[in-house]
This record gives C-alpha cells, sequence and structure tokens, in this order.
C-alpha cells in the first residue's frame, strides 16, 4: 500500500512543483524591463516574445497534465500488466519479453507526444515565425528518431537485462554500470561524426574571413581543433545555436548557419572562445564524471528494488521480472534524479561565469559576448527576468542579466554601457 501512496506522490509531486514554478514565473514577467535590459527589444517585440512565453508555458502545462493523467490511468486500470501480459504471451525469453514490454510502452508514449510535437512545430512556432520545417522533414526527423531510438534502447535494455537476470555474476549492478558507462562514452564519439549527420548537413567552413579569426584564436591559445563545420540549421529552425563536439584532438566546432549570418566575426570568435573556455577549464570532463557517478547511483538503487513484491503490487503486476523493476524504479529515482539536476544546474551556470570570463579575458574584453547574448536573446525572443526558483531550480546558464553584471563586476567589459 505505502508503495502506491510512494508513487502517486512522485508523480502528482513534480506536476504541482511544475505548475507552482510556472505560475511563479509567469507573474515574474514585467511589464517595465530592467534599465540595462531595455535596449534589447522594442515595445512591440517585448510584448511578442512575453505572447510566446505565456503561449509556451501554457502548452508545457497542458501537456505535462495530461502525461500525469496518462500515467496514473496505467498505473490504476493495470495498464502495465496488461502491456506484459502480451510480452509474457510471446515469448519464454525474459529479454525478448522486456524489449517487448519497452517498445509497447515507447511507442505508446510517442503516439501521445507526436500531436503535441506537431503543434508545436506547426502552430506555435509557426506563429512567431521560428519554423521553417516542412511536413516532409518533420516525419522523416520521426522515422528516423524511431530507428536510431529502437536500437540504441534496444541495446541499452538487453545488456542491463541480462546483467541483472544472470546469477553467474556477482555485483551485477558494478558489471552493468561499467558496461553502460563504456556505451554511453562511445557514443560521445559516435554522435558527432555517425548519429548527428543523419539529421543534419555539415560541411566544413569555406576559407573566409571568419574562419581565419577562428583559426588564428585556437591557435593563439593553443586549442587543437579537428575542423570547423557548418550545419544547415535553418533547415528546421531560424533559431540559432553553436556546439562543440568530440574530444581530443577530434574536436570539432559546429556553427549553426543562422548563427553565423546574423553576428558579426567578432562576436562569432568571443561565443567560440566561451565554448573552447569550457574545455580549458575541465567544465565538460566534470560534467561527465557526474554523469557517471549518477549512472552508478541508479545501478545501486535498481541493485536494491529489484523485484520488490510492493512495488510491483502498486503498479498492479501479476508477473515480477527483471525488465519491468527498471522501468518502475525510474520512477522511484525520479526525485533523486530532480536533486542531481539542481546540483548540475548549480555548477553549470557557474561554470557558464568562468567560460564567460575566460573569453573575455583571452579576447580582450567580453562586450562582444554581450552584444551576441543580447542578439541571440532577442532574436529567440527569450525571458528576460524569469522568477529566480525557476533558475535556482531548472537554467543551467544564469540569466543574460546575471553574465552582462559578473563581467561587468570583474572588470572585464570595456564599454560599462554596451547598450
Ligand atoms: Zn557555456
Amino acid at each position: 500500500m505505502y508503495w502506491t501512496v510512494i508513487i502517486v506522490a512522485i508523480i502528482v509531486g513534480f506536476w504541482l512543483l511544475d505548475l507552482i514554478i510556472e505560475m511563479l514565473d509567469s507573474k515574474s514577467m514585467v511589464t517595465e524591463l530592467p534599465e540595462k535590459l531595455k535596449g534589447i527589444y522594442d515595445d512591440e517585440k517585448y510584448e511578442k516574445s512575453q505572447a510566446y512565453g505565456s503561449e509556451k508555458t501554457r502548452f508545457g502545462l497542458i501537456q505535462a497534465t495530461l502525461s500525469m493523467i496518462i500515467m496514473l490511468l496505467m498505473i490504476f486500470l493495470g495498464g502495465f500488466n496488461w502491456v506484459d501480459q502480451i510480452a509474457i504471451q510471446v515469448t519464454d525469453n525474459d529479454i525478448l519479453r522486456g524489449l517487448i514490454f519497452g517498445a509497447i510502452l515507447m511507442v505508446g508514449s510517442s503516439l501521445v507526444s507526436l500531436p503535441f510535437s506537431y503543434y508545436n512545430t506547426f502552430v506555435i512556432e509557426e506563429k512567431y515565425g521560428f519554423n521553417k520545417s516542412t511536413l516532409k522533414i518533420f516525419i522523416m526527423d520521426i522515422i528516423k528518431g524511431a530507428i536510431l531510438g529502437a536500437i540504441i534502447f534496444a541495446l541499452l535494455f538487453s545488456i542491463i537485462i541480462w546483467f541483472f537476470s544472470t546469477d553467474k555474476i556477482p555485483m551485477a549492478w558494478l558489471w552493468a554500470w561499467g558496461a553502460i558507462t563504456a556505451i554511453q562514452l562511445l557514443m560521445m564519439y559516435l554522435v558527432p561524426v555517425v548519429l548527428l549527420p543523419i539529421f543534419n548537413k555539415f560541411e566544413e567552413l569555406e576559407d573566409c574571413e571568419l574562419k581565419d579569426a577562428i583559426l588564428a584564436y585556437a591557435k593563439k591559445e593553443n586549442f587543437k581543433l579537428g575542423g570547423i563545420f557548418k550545419m544547415d540549421g535553418s533547415k528546421r529552425s531560424s533559431k540559432a545555436n553553436a556546439f562543440f563536439t568530440g574530444f581530443g584532438k577530434f574536436k570539432r566546432i559546429v556553427l549553426f548557419d543562422t548563427l553565423i549570418e546574423k553576428h558579426t566575426v567578432n562576436e562569432l570568435v568571443l561565443v567560440l572562445a566561451h565554448e573552447m573556455g569550457h574545455f580549458k577549464l575541465k567544465h565538460i570532463l566534470k560534467h561527465l564524471i557526474i554523469m557517471i557517478l549518477s549512472t552508478g547511483l541508479m545501478f545501486f538503487c535498481f541493485d536494491l528494488l529489484i523485484g520488490n513484491e510492493g512495488l510491483f503490487a502498486a503498479f498492479r503486476m501479476e508477473h515480477i521480472s527483471v525488465y519491468a523493476s527498471l522501468i518502475f524504479i525510474m520512477v522511484l529515482f525520479e526525485p533523486i534524479t530532480f536533486v542531481i539536476g539542481i546540483f548540475t544546474n548549480m555548477m553549470s551556470r557557474k561554470f557558464e561565469y568562468e567560460a564567460d570570463a575566460y573569453a573575455a579575458k583571452t579576447c580582450d574584453g567580453g562586450d562582444d559576448l554581450i552584444t551576441a547574448l543580447k542578439n541571440l536573446t532577442a532574436d529567440n525572443l527569450g525571458n528576460l527576468t524569469p522568477h529566480p526558483l525557476k533558475v535556482f531550480l531548472e537554467y543551467s546558464h544564469p540569466t543574460l542579466l546575471q553574465r552582462w553584471e559578473s563581467l561587468e563586476n570583474a572588470g572585464l567589459l570595456n564599454n560599462t554601457d554596451t547598450a
């Protein structure tokens, strides 16, 4: 009985927390912007950004509410058991049963989220002028994503089920942790080279002023690069971005074509200097360590709770199995994931300040970084004054104003009213 209470409390509790945060956040939108931020939006655009923000919030809450209701119905009407009975009828093999069980649940949840994804892209993003995707690209993305998702899920899930089902290996959770970590690390190499090109076109940046400037900066900072690439982000959205992929000497810079279009060479160099700062200051490595440790913690909890009869009774299950344990323990693990997330976000925000300072120091001032961030925020209709609680719990980056003031206080801006 108390398992049911715990699980319902987790599901409803997180939904409620989400609701409270979003309500506080909507209330914290101000009609009058802080003095520093005034130049970023004109009145009309500021109104548009607020309308965009509240539409996204409403949409997110509707989706979260529906998910919660479906989850509760699945539990109380014995939906998980019904799916499990199908898997049991098909085969005797535990790994295959697990794959069928997981696959049905995944297809079901994708079918629920599909209309939301469609509405988000073709109604909301379209209305605010961000959407560049077509129905064809949208459908192809779903097909490609489903195939890739199925392969990765089948691989990981069968390895985990195998380790926990066999009684030949002592400390199975340690072995499973090791195996999954090895796959995660391998994926970090494969994602940029194999997976991302399935969705987007990457081409080496042609010789130009921008390329020269990036290479000159990288050389000055002794930063080994495996290439500078341009990605056709404009295929789906007008929103801009840049990122690094890979490790060691395979490190690649990827710039969205939309980012290159909208920024000066100097601004782009500062954005990249910030990203290189994350490498130089070992931020990527620290994030990786946290990820590996939390995976370990999850497998440890999994080991403690696997096949727990109370837990299976709470999910109205007739048959106890390793594969269903894995799914149920993920629900139980949610509060732990949440706490880990808060710490990771805190750490990440600290890293952002450090990378900003690194970029500003190595580029003679961070003015162009602030200009770039202002343009990015304005183009993406970003919320300039989020509620502090939302920032604390969910933001991996400090707000624009915080980053600006941090550089200013460190004396790293040449012009204090960069507006
Ligand atoms: Zn960063």
